[in-house]
């Protein structure tokens, strides 16, 4: 898979595209990551990428020429690319969207910068994704964290085929509680079943763990997960306070 990004600021990307998970599939070949400088994409001498609001106000707003010329150049090189704006403005990034994302075969990521992006770059995007309530003074940290997302739902990335599965929102609940040696650690003890070998009773407390905790701590995923008979006879369990 391919990820481009436009970025006011490449050298951002170096030391994180080097680490663990995705350092690792971009050495294999197995997905290809490269930051294109937006201010290879001016014509002016002095390489202008934003400007003063229309309007009035504080702050720069990125200049639609440079973002458009880049856009459309890398969609020559790849026309089946998804363009994904980075904007707090944007839908919410979660797990359902890195899974969409990983099964594409290319995506163009843009990052803005200072009070953001001339209202007509919004034509050259496909999505608009937002990494949460709050905001950054860059798209680079979440370009950074879609690619690390979406990266590792693609096959061969992560070194044991669905290792993710059981990650948190994978199955729309979180992950049930992990642990491993030492067994004893300071009077907190490992749960018996785990050390049982019985597969059958792990999968089973694990399930149960997964939607324990799902419903203390996002309740609001419960209603949107994929349940069978017996998870919703267990929720209701735990809504009488009997486990
Ligand atoms: N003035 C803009 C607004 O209120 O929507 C915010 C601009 S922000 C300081 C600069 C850039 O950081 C944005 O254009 C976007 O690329 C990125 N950014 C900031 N917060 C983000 C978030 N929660 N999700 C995705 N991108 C974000």
């Amino acid at each position: 898979m391919i990820f481009e990004i436009l970025t006011l600021f490449p050298e951002f990307f170096s030391s994180p595209l080097k680490q663990s998970v995705v350092g690792k599939a971009i050495v294999k070949g197995i997905i290809q990551v490269t930051a294109h400088n937006l201010r290879d994409f001016t014509l002016d001498k002095h390489k202008t990428t934003d400007d003063s609001p229309y309007g009035g106000g504080h702050g720069m707003v990125m200049k639609v020429e440079p973002m458009a010329r880049a856009i459309e150049a890398l969609k020559a090189g790849r026309p089946d690319a998804t363009v994904v704006m980075t904007t707090p403005q944007g839908e919410r990034f979660t797990q359902k969207t890195a899974a969409e994302f990983a099964s594409l075969p290319a995506l163009i990521i843009i990052c803005g910068r200072y009070e953001g992006y001339d209202e007509r770059i919004r034509a050259f995007a496909d999505r608009e994704v937002s990494v949460g309530d709050y905001v950054l003074s860059g798209g680079e940290i979440p370009a950074l964290a879609i690619v690390d997302a979406v990266a590792r739902l693609v096959p061969g990335v992560l070194g044991e085929p669905g290792s993710s599965e059981s990650d948190s929102f994978s199955a729309g609940l979180l992950e049930y509680p992990q642990y491993t040696r030492p067994e004893e650690f300071r009077g907190m003890t490992v749960p018996e079943v785990l050390l049982s070998g019985n597969h059958a009773s792990i999968e089973k407390w694990r399930r149960r763990e997964a939607l324990k905790r799902t419903f203390q701590k996002r309740p609001d995923l419960i209603p949107l997960a994929d349940l069978t008979d017996e998870d919703r006879a267990f929720i209701e369990e735990l809504k009488r306070g009997k486990v």
